[in-house]
């Protein structure tokens, strides 16, 4: 099984494919699995923002989770519901804050003491208590690509324990703002559930050490994370989300009444993208022959950022197999989209499909070069 030409639009290339029916079938089962123990879902907004994807995910009934004022305004325009939206990230402006109070969303995912002193500041002036959680770097190593790994020490995000009574003693003085949650993030891209066992360890820790002082937080937010096959999209299309809540309900110890939350972007809508770009050259090279494409990492700049390997179908062609070095037209040496790939001889104007393309794919696009931006389609 590989995306069938037959079903692609007759438009210009490169483009932006969603198989809607995959991304139904994904929230089916994340809507089951989550269900089954009462768990609160928000979609990481910042996989994909396109406002198809977005209603058809809020249509589930999950909240958003952003990282941006731009985002917040973004998930309200596509109906998410104010309080179940919440708001990450170490540098949210002024205005950015102020549009989230005055959309009362559910909580703030504050990341340190300057940050809640000026939400305070601008809660006041709204006239409005905002709902804070303190993001806390756990200090566990995702084993994941050093780009997308957020829950080490030595990483920008979140408060570290070490300066936690401070953030505590700041707390007491704020009157505008209430602490209700603890959240955490560790990284993404983890296919390795023991990642988020080692998570769930802390969090228990970490929860005596507030209880300790007198605070129980009303929910604990553990972030998203979970990874997808980018090797095999077809045997895979979906990660086992089944064993993944299964592993927090057994795992992680919540107090009475306190309510879980996840906030999952890639493996959501990852598999149900692709990007479908159209060979314009072979090319001779040294070792194997160049197929150079018509998309470049100014439409896809998961390979060139973070060493990605997405699955490359020539999905025009049958012929027997060769050998290519699957690069766009940028110029940069980093444009290449997977080296010394078979894919079936391949010929000017053969589509090729890049899979796996539905999260940072479209959401990361540029206009380097002065590319035009990649327009995107959806399966009925
Ligand atoms: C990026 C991000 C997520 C989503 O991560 P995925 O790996 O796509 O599930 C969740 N929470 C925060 C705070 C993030 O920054």
């Amino acid at each position: 099984m590989s995306i069938d030409i037959n079903v692609l639009p007759a438009v210009k290339t490169p483009f932006y494919w969603y198989d809607m029916q995959l991304l139904e079938n994904t929230l089916d089962v994340v809507k089951r699995e989550s269900d089954r123990y009462g768990f609160n879902v928000h979609y990481a907004v910042k996989a994909n923002a396109n406002i198809d994807i977005l209603k058809k995910i809020h249509s589930y009934g999950f909240g958003a989770d952003c990282v941006s004022g731009n985002e917040v305004a973004r998930s309200v325009e596509a109906g998410f519901a104010s309080d179940k939206i919440v708001y990450a990230g170490v540098g949210k402006s002024d205005d950015e804050i102020t549009n989230a109070l005055r959309n009362d969303i559910f909580c703030f995912n504050v990341e340190s003491i300057p940050e809640l002193e000026v939400i305070n500041e601008l809660a006041q002036k709204e006239g409005k208590i905002a709902n804070v959680a303190l993001r806390i770097n756990p200090n566990v190593d995702a084993s994941t690509h050093k780009y997308i790994t957020t829950g080490l020490a030595e990483n920008k995000f979140g408060i570290n324990m070490w300066d936690m009574e401070n953030v505590l003693e700041a707390l007491a003085k704020l009157d505008f703002v209430k602490l209700i949650g603890l959240h955490f993030h560790i990284g993404s891209q983890i296919t390795d559930l023991k990642s988020f066992k080692g998570l769930c360890v802390r969090v228990n820790e970490l929860q005596q050490w507030f209880y300790a002082r007198q605070i129980i937080v009303d929910h604990i937010n553990v972030g998203g994370g979970l990874g997808i096959d980018y090797t095999n999209p077809d045997k895979e299309p979906m990660p086992n989300f089944a064993e993944y809540f299964k592993l927090f309900a057994e795992m992680l110890e919540l107090r009475p009444k306190q309510s879980l939350h996840f906030e999952l972007g890639r493996s959501i809508v990852g598999q149900c993208g692709s990007l479908i770009t159209k060979v314009l050259y072979v090319k001779n090279g040294k070792n194997t022959d160049f197929a150079i494409v018509d998309a470049g990492m100014t439409e896809l700049i998961r390979p060139a950022l973070y060493q990605a390997q997405h699955k490359i179908e020539n999905i025009s062609s049958e012929l027997p197999v060769k050998k290519y070095d699957v690069v766009g037209p940028i110029c940069e040496s980093s444009d290449c989209f997977g080296k010394a790939i078979q894919l079936p001889e391949t010929k000017r104007g053969d589509l090729i499909a890049i899979r796996s393309a539905g999260a940072y794919g479209e959401v990361m696009v540029s206009e380097y070069n002065l590319r035009s931006r990649v327009k995107a389609y959806y399966s009925k």
